[in-house]
């Protein structure tokens, strides 16, 4: 088939990586650079307000101001990355599958609490919680399909206590970027934590997430697949129920690897039925704030570690923020931080409301600092510089009871969508990968009728 794939952010290069051996593919990128939301940049350019703007998101704060930062030679995210689920993720196992040289840098996780506790759960808490777990880790799926209905407020009245109450009330809200515990599925926590089982559970890649994009555009251009950058897609071209091709050139299939809630931007919504449209329409993303502190001096301690926070605060939806506080990028083995430079990483979880409300601002900023405060008291003396950004579209489709994810495939013959907005495995980066797996079985299925 000649297919095109519309969009190069990791769904999109993982889909033409696994169909790359087998088809024609030509990605369009309307950027000129790969990798979406999942980007690196070599340096603080004076583009910077605008190039985040294009991603949904704006800077809240910046420590001393961006004319001061910019030129900086720091390589940065977008904002906090961490892969969920280290060799059991999609974006390992995919990375892998391709025979890419991508290293990463894996740590299990802390917990910052009264006390810091690093692992999270020591032997002696495990221990005390195995039977319980065990219980909930080796449900038969038909008990996690029932779980499914039930939301993860309900199973902490339920099943936690002692520290088992705290993994419940923090680990569903990581693998889904949502605080509101009343709307996370039990069952979908549970089937997360069972795929997740064994291995880092976080992990970080060396040299920036641009080395995975990198890693799967050549494995693409290996293969004879061609990525057009600057190349923004205007029209699919729709004719009888069925994809014809792009822009007036001709392909087999086409899929489409923006948010979900844009596709309409290049697809005309009077060739879907009316309720597709307003359900697509009516799907929400995931918000944080995410920040970057560069230090001057750490606690070696740190170095590599990740640790996640609960801040107790009845003014945002959920009542509590969760949120995690990075050092893989301060470590030297990162490639990131220049030598004796430390970039740490941070985010706190809200809403997509809150995260475009200026006034909710100075409280998310506040819970990352509290937290980077109990990890290093005197953390302020040694920041260089710091950035804060809200972000109100940084998972395609929550994964929440109320949000159903739609399948890559359309009501439309042969129009697909790759991306974390679609119901594959995990979350974020994982998700938009994992989305690959599922378009190949779809094509597979068509060939063989
Ligand atoms: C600040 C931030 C922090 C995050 N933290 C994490 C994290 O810690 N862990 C995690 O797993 N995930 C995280 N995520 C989410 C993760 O980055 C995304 O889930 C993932 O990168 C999405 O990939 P994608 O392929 O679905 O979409 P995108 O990366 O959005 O790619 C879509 C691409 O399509 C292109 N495009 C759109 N329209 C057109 C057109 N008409 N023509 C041509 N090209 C077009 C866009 O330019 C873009 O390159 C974070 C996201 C952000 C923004």
């Amino acid at each position: 088939m000649r297919i095109a794939i519309v969009g190069a952010g990791l769904g999109g290069l993982a889909t033409a990586a696994k169909l790359v051996e087998k088809h024609i593919i030509d990605i369009y990128e309307k950027e000129s650079v790969l990798g979406g939301r999942a980007l690196t940049m070599e340096r603080i350019e004076e583009n910077y307000r605008k190039l985040i703007a294009k991603f949904e998101m704006a800077n809240a704060f910046a420590y001393p101001s961006l004319d001061e930062i910019y030129g900086n030679e720091y390589k940065i995210d977008l904002g906090f990355h961490l892969i969920g689920g280290g060799k059991r993720g999609a974006c390992v196992k995919a990375l892998k599958e391709i025979n890419a040289s991508v290293d990463f840098i894996g740590s299990r996780l802390g917990y910052i609490g009264d006390k810091i506790d690093y692992p999270m759960l020591s032997s002696l808490d495990k221990l005390k919680m195995l039977p319980r777990i065990i219980q909930l880790m080796t449900s038969r799926k038909k008990t996690i399909e029932e779980m499914k209905k039930m939301s993860m407020e309900e199973a902490i009245d339920k099943y936690g206590k002692g520290k088992l109450k705290t993994v419940l009330k923090i680990f569903p809200r990581l693998i889904t970027t949502v605080n509101d515990l009343g709307k996370i599925s039990a069952g979908e926590t549970f089937f997360a934590q069972r795929e997740l089982m064994g291995g880092h559970p976080v992990v970080y890649p060396v040299g920036g997430l641009k080395s995975i994009s990198k890693a799967f555009a050549s494995y693409i251009q290996k293969n004879g697949g061609n990525i057009f950058l600057e190349h923004e897609v205007k029209n699919v071209d729709i004719d009888d129920g069925s994809v014809v091709g792009i822009d007036g050139k001709e392909y087999d299939a086409v899929i489409l690897n923006m948010p979900v809630q844009h596709i309409f931007k290049v697809v005309k919504e009077k060739h879907f039925e009316n309720s597709w449209v307003k359900k697509i329409k009516s799907l929400y993303g995931t918000g944080s704030m995410v920040s970057y502190h560069v230090l001057n001096e750490i606690d070696k301690k740190l170095l590599g570690k990740s640790f996640v926070f609960l801040e107790k605060n009845d003014g945002f939806v959920g009542n509590e923020l969760a949120g995690m506080i990075d050092f893989k990028m301060a470590s030297q083995h990162g490639l990131l931080s220049p030598k004796k430079k430390y970039i740490v990483q941070s985010y706190v979880i809200c809403t997509p409301e809150e995260a475009r409300n200026k006034r909710k601002w100075d409280e998310l900023a506040e819970a990352i600092d509290k937290s980077m405060e109990k990890l290093m008291p005197d953390y302020k003396k040694h920041v260089e510089w710091s950035i804060y950004n809200a972000i109100w579209h940084l998972d395609g489709v929550a994964k929440t009871i109320d949000n159903e994810k739609p399948s890559v495939a359309t009501p439309i013959k042969n129009l697909y969508i790759a991306g974390d907005s679609v119901n594959s495995k995990g979350i974020g980066i994982n998700c938009a990968i994992d989305s690959a797996r599922l378009i190949e079985e779809k094509l597979k299925k068509l060939k063989s009728k």
